[in-house]
């Protein structure tokens, strides 16, 4: 249920009916918005009496929401949510509500001097956040799994040399302790629905990157950040990374109509992947150009130094050369989008 406050309510107004409201079991998530303060109420509301609450002076309207998410929802946020990245030694990265952020880097991080020498690449292009896994979820237990804790502490050494944020994914709650200086931490597409994991982080007070999984609803994807919110933790970025269909040039099928839907249905801030969308390098660029026109608010790449020899995902990822030429081709975009 949403309560839009009229113009001109004071905070001891607000805070008298949010003590009432809190007194029949309901939590009340407050959006203080340029505009106007919406009040969500989450909980069992079959017990409240509406036409009551839409009959206060203060209260503009009063409404049932249909939708199981609530916290994610831009009934109950109207603005953009803007998420800030970057601690103490970093550079602030902002995304969401007009701020555009791209995040770069290798698939796996292998060895110090890659990640060093891609990280300096990508910022030089412009990527904003560094990317780099170190815990790799594989379809094959044969194939490297990542250099797990040594994979943390090269990207922390990069993030040092740089000033970059990194971005890294976490498989399990138990590997938390290692994720201290991380950034932003990524669920990826295959443990979009481990929702203790998710409970977890909703713990937490830092940026979680949430892949879509491979075959999530929109509905499920939003319901998978609803989990993360529900802990406390607001700050979740989505990210559509294609979903599995009957296609198999592609690694994947992009769902670009996923951008402007997330937009219209929540208020958290939605990036692309247009690497593991396609699997195919060349595919990228103009992939990321068209995630640029559909309005997303960043892109995640992945970048190598010598795909030909990386240990994962080599055949989408692009030369530093490939990504500063995407770089410049999606700023060209961007200017366009952002004038019209
Ligand atoms: C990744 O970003 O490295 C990754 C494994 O992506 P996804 O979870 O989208 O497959
Ligand atoms: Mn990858």
């Amino acid at each position: 249920m949403i309560t839009v406050l009229k113009k001109g309510t004071t905070e001891e107004q607000m805070q008298t009916l949010i003590a009432w409201l809190r007194e029949q079991n309901l939590e009340v998530h407050i959006s203080r918005g340029s505009e106007l303060t919406v009040l969500g109420l989450i909980g069992d509301t079959t017990h409240v009496d509406m036409d009551l609450i839409a009959s206060l002076d203060i209260v503009d309207s009063c409404k049932r929401v249909s939708e199981p998410f609530k916290k994610c929802s831009r009934k109950f946020q109207p603005e953009d949510t803007v998420i800030e990245i970057g601690m103490a030694g970093t550079d602030k990265v902002r995304i969401g509500g007009g701020n555009f952020a791209v995040i770069a880097g290798p698939c796996s991080v292998e060895t110090e001097e890659q990640v060093l020498c891609v990280a300096k690449a990508v910022k030089a292009a412009g990527a904003t956040l560094l990317r780099g896994g170190a815990f790799k979820p594989r379809t094959s237990p044969y194939d490297f799994q990542g250099l797990k804790a040594d994979g943390i502490e090269l990207l922390l050494e990069a993030k040092k040399a740089t000033g970059m944020p990194i971005v890294t994914e976490i498989m399990n709650a138990a590997h938390l302790p290692l994720f201290e200086d991380v950034d932003v931490i990524q669920v990826g597409a295959r443990n979009i629905q481990n929702f203790e994991l998710l409970k977890e982080l909703g713990k937490i007070n830092k940026p979680i990157l949430l892949k879509r999984g491979l075959a999530a609803t929109m509905k499920e994807f939003l319901m998978s950040a609803e989990y993360i919110m529900a802990g406390g933790n607001e700050k979740v970025i989505l990210c559509e990374r294609g979903i599995r269909t009957y296609e198999t040039f592609t690694r994947n099928t992009l769902d670009l109509s996923a951008v402007p839907m997330l937009h219209e249905l929540s208020h958290l801030p939605i990036i692309v992947d247009p690497s593991h969308a396609t699997g195919v390098k060349t595919l990228v660029a103009p992939m990321a150009q068209a995630a640029v026109a559909a309005g997303c608010d960043g892109l995640m790449i992945e970048v190598h130094n010598d795909p030909t020899r990386a240990l994962c995902d080599g055949a989408q990822s692009l030369t530093p050369e490939q990504f500063a030429d995407t770089m410049r081709r999606v700023t060209r975009i961007r200017d366009v989008v952002t004038t019209i």
